[in-house]
């Protein structure tokens, strides 16, 4: 029995859910450890506000700005000011600028202390290395961008509920989910990927101009003709019952994003009428328990990314390029011991994603590219999110998601050679999406047990 995936038609993810949920038990405190205790994977750089939305004009009303946000909420004028969604969705705590090569030249022990944290050594968060690869299954942060980007303390912006909501969300989903209609060469928007080979600037400023090119709307028209499922791809998940494993795969992870986001949202979510943070069961029954589909994809998710982190260990533990605290060895072998202990805990398991069976047969082999390509769009349209902190938690699980690809299909791949060393950003990333997922499965249990106690009390 392959209760992860009921529509399987190969063992993509073939692992019961109890299974996995007692993996998570085993895992989950020692990646909590990891995550917010270390300095190095609790804080995240990116390039969060100097990027504008590549694929639509964000004046135009239709991108998830803070106001389209703050139109949704029918009665938000009633709301005090710091509940609003704009308020809800800003990132709080210090954050610093990046420092810069030419300042940690002249100053290499300078210190970002009393601005990223207390006893937070910069050589703890700083990273340089910010040369992409063909490999990445996702934007390098600072593509195109001047800035090095800001630091974010991901413990004081936990991810929950904002208020962002309305057209500008809707619109950025949908994106999202029309990534995920590969080889349709006769449309601009995937022509314009079809050519994205590069990862770099050019080609979404390529991408972007044959979008207003060919007219927003005009678009939309000849997507919907081309791809008559992809509005409403995300209603049941049954419509990939016939697409090829990668397809699938694609979906299932992007759809398992989604699902995760839900239920923090809705686990962590603001009662406006009393100002209490606190589970919200209905949020949980309208967006997730009458779709299980949606949380099998969760758990896919989960098993994916076990298999990718316990596929990365060996190498985080052989490879002197992982330093997790250069300059301070105490450090150092104090997070590499929790990192250590998270990568062995998900080996602990037999395997439960097969990654070779991915791009083989038949088309598979020619999905590949198109299949990264797709990914790097999805990464891409963050920047088109509307809400500072689910820009900053969109991001950071694009990343992760990304990583844990790139560990699965370019770490052991002949064609290439050399297995690509991960960047900071990535391992954190990785990690941190692991921890999301993590206590994602852990609301959707308790969630379910509320459901049932309220079923049994009727
Ligand atoms: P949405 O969640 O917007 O979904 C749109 C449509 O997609 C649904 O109608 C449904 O058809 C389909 N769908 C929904 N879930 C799935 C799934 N799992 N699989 C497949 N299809 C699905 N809000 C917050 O409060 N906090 C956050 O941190 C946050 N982060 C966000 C990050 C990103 C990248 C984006 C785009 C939005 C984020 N939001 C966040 C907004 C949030 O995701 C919802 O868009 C918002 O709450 C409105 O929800 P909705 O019920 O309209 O449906």
């Amino acid at each position: 029995a392959c209760a992860i995936s009921p529509k399987a038609i190969v063992s993509d993810a073939c692992a019961s859910y109890s299974t996995l949920e007692r993996l998570n038990r085993n895992v989950k405190p020692a990646l909590d450890e990891l995550t917010q205790t270390t300095d190095f994977f609790s804080h995240y750089r990116l390039n969060l506000f100097n990027k504008k939305c590549p694929f639509w004009n964000d004046e135009n009303g239709m991108c998830g700005n803070i106001a389209c946000a703050v139109e949704t909420l029918d009665n938000e004028k009633d709301i005090p000011p710091v509940w609003r969604a704009s308020e809800l969705g800003k990132l709080e705590g210090p954050h610093a600028r990046h420092p810069g090569k030419s300042m940690q030249k002249e100053q290499p022990k300078r210190p970002l202390q009393g601005r990223l944290g207390e006893n937070v050594g910069e050589s703890c968060v700083v990273e340089y290395d910010d040369e992409c690869d063909d490999r990445d299954y996702c934007v390098p942060e600072d593509e195109s961008a001047t800035s090095k980007g800001d630091y974010v303390s991901l413990l004081r912006n936990p991810e929950r509920f904002t208020g962002y909501a309305g057209d500008g969300a809707k619109q950025v989903w949908d994106a999202i989910y029309r990534e995920n209609c590969f080889q349709r060469s006769s449309f601009p928007h995937s022509a314009a990927l079809g050519k994205d080979t590069s990862v770099k600037g050019p080609a979404a400023m390529d991408f972007k101009a044959v979008i207003e090119a060919a007219g927003r709307q005009q678009v939309l028209e000849e997507q919907r003709q081309h791809n008559p499922l992809t509005p409403f791809v995300a209603k049941t998940g049954l419509e990939h019952e016939d697409e090829c494993l990668e397809k699938r795969v694609f979906y299932r992870v992007i759809s398992g994003m989604h699902a995760s986001i839900s239920t923090h949202l809705c686990w962590d979510f603001l009662n406006q009428t009393t100002g209490q943070w606190q589970p919200n069961v209905g949020c949980y029954a309208d967006r997730l328990h009458k779709f299980p589909d949606r949380i099998s994809n969760l758990y896919f998710n989960y098993a994916l990314l076990t298999r990718a982190i316990a596929k990365l260990g060996p190498y985080l533990s052989q490879h002197q390029d992982y330093t997790f605290c250069q300059g301070d060895s105490d450090q150092d072998t104090a997070t590499r011991a929790k990192v250590m202990a998270v990568a062995n805990k998900a080996a602990s398991v037999p395997q439960i994603f097969d990654e070779s069976l991915m791009f083989k047969n038949g088309e598979g082999p020619s999905l590949k590219e198109d299949f990264r390509n797709r990914f790097r769009n999805v990464s891409r349209l963050m920047d088109c999110v509307g809400c500072d902190k689910c820009r900053l938690w969109g991001k950071l699980q694009t990343v992760g998601y990304g990583t844990a690809l790139k560990v699965l299909f370019e770490f052991d791949n002949n064609d290439t050679p050399a297995v690509p060393v991960l960047k900071r950003t990535e391992l954190v990333a990785l990690f941190n999406t692991y921890a999301r997922l993590g206590s994602s499965l852990d609301a959707i249990q308790q969630f379910r047990a509320m459901v049932e106690q309220a079923e049994a009390a009727d």
